[in-house]
């Protein structure tokens, strides 16, 4: 008897615990197994975990959802003492089996987290029965033991940081990934120096000196927050986003010389240009059979926009060139849309010419965020699922899980 509820425990991932007997639920289809602490663990404070005085004995008994025995719920029910605290008052007692103020046992919610990696939003709600909200709220206290189990990554020597919008654009996570493996190392609400800055205290300062180089946009809080914690870092500018205002000088020349067409009755022309949005912005090589013929009517009816469009095309150029080749070809690139009759240009290029060290420095070293826009993008399909939870916590703890290596083991018998 003795061994078999020993066994009946580590099934239910509570062999720290104490079985004594197995009910079938009166409300709904299922079961609660009778457990108890054992003596050793009588009086810890849930918070600190420090061993206290026992204060009382709770009045009833409380239940974490567990793994299910067969078909039904299963529950493990327990009476636990309250404890008082020096540091945090008077408590229910810490429990082995459970996170503080959890209604589920840690090994229940370390597969519940391990499934919301691995599989969609509605498998993992129907087959544990649990609303995603609550998967949310699990995903948040996984997440801090996950955190809290691991320090922070050694020898990292290259980092990138960007922004992940979320919400439709009306929230903003910060995010730090590591170059070298690509892992997501932080995610924070908020883009501003005080969001940068908690990253670099969490670090601490030996690691900050050990950053040599740092890609981001050319946003101002991130330049100053890096110069002041990254004593040994080079900035490198994110060819992405340099490539990004020649992308938008060239729509704002075709959207102009659309209007002055307009204008000028020329309807049918107009009508032309519209459609050629794609066909300028996209890559060369992925462009339509219909696409290259837009272009090639457009190097006959429209030079100034087609020399926008080919000046984009030489900064791509100058992104794959890289080196001190590289740097070479930028200048002359600076040189030729200042020259330009094109003020979008014009105006691009001085902004090139402001950030021209750290776009240098970053086709010297070869950095991009390149790695940053692929944990951009899969970060950008978590927030999707990140709407039934009620704050960012739980997107926050799934990215860390999903991108940084965080995941939880799914629980086994040993
Ligand atoms: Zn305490």
């Amino acid at each position: 008897m003795v061994r078999s509820k020993k066994m009946l425990a580590r099934a239910l991932g509570v062999e720290s615990s104490v079985c004594e007997e197995v009910e079938e639920l009166a409300e709904q289809p299922g079961f609660v197994v009778h457990i108890r602490l054992r003596t050793r663990d009588l009086s810890r404070c849930p918070v600190c975990q420090e061993e206290c005085p026992g204060y009382d004995q709770a009045d009833r008994p409380r239940r974490w959802r567990t793994h299910p025995l067969g078909l039904g719920k299963t529950f493990v029910e327990a009476v636990v003492p309250r404890v008082r605290c020096p540091v945090h008052g008077i408590l229910v007692a810490h429990v082995p089996w459970a996170r503080p103020g959890a209604g589920f046992t840690t090994s229940f919610e370390d597969m519940v987290a391990w499934q919301a990696v691995r599989m969609d939003k509605s498998a993992v709600s129907d087959l544990n029965a649990i609303a995603w909200r609550t998967v949310g709220a699990i995903l948040g206290r996984v997440g801090d033991a996950m955190k809290a189990k691991s320090p922070p990554l050694e020898n990292v020597s290259s980092i990138g940081i960007d922004e992940v919008s979320y919400r439709k654009g009306h929230r903003y996570l910060t995010i730090v990934v590591d170059h070298d493996t690509g892992r997501l190392m932080w995610a924070h609400p908020g883009h501003d120096k005080a969001t940068l800055t908690k990253f670099f205290k969490s670090l601490g300062k030996k690691r900050c000196e050990q950053i040599r180089l740092v890609s981001a946009d050319a946003a101002s809080w991130i330049a100053e927050v890096v110069k002041k914690r990254c004593p040994n870092a080079t900035r490198c500018m994110d060819p992405f986003h340099v490539v990004a205002w020649v992308t938008k000088a060239l729509d704002q020349l075709r959207r102009a010389n659309w209007n002055k067409l307009r204008k000028q009755g020329r309807a049918d022309e107009a009508g032309a240009l519209k459609g050629s949005r794609w066909a300028l912005q996209k890559n060369p090589v992925d462009l339509t059979k219909s696409q290259r013929s837009t272009l090639a009517q457009l190097k006959e009816d429209n030079r100034d926009l087609f020399a926008g469009y080919l000046l984009k095309e030489e900064l791509r150029a100058v992104f794959q060139t890289k080196g001190w080749e590289g740097c070479w070809l930028l200048q002359q690139w600076i040189l030729t849309a200042k020259r330009s009759r094109l003020a979008p240009f014009k105006r691009a290029a001085e902004s090139i010419e402001k950030h021209r060290d750290a776009i240098q420095a970053a086709l010297l070293n070869g950095l991009s965020n390149a790695r940053l826009k692929g944990v951009n993008t899969k970060l950008k399909l978590l927030t999707r699922l990140a709407y039934g939870f009620h704050s960012q916590k739980p997107l926050i703890a799934l990215a860390m899980m999903k991108l940084g290596g965080l995941c939880p083991r799914l629980p086994r018998l040993t």
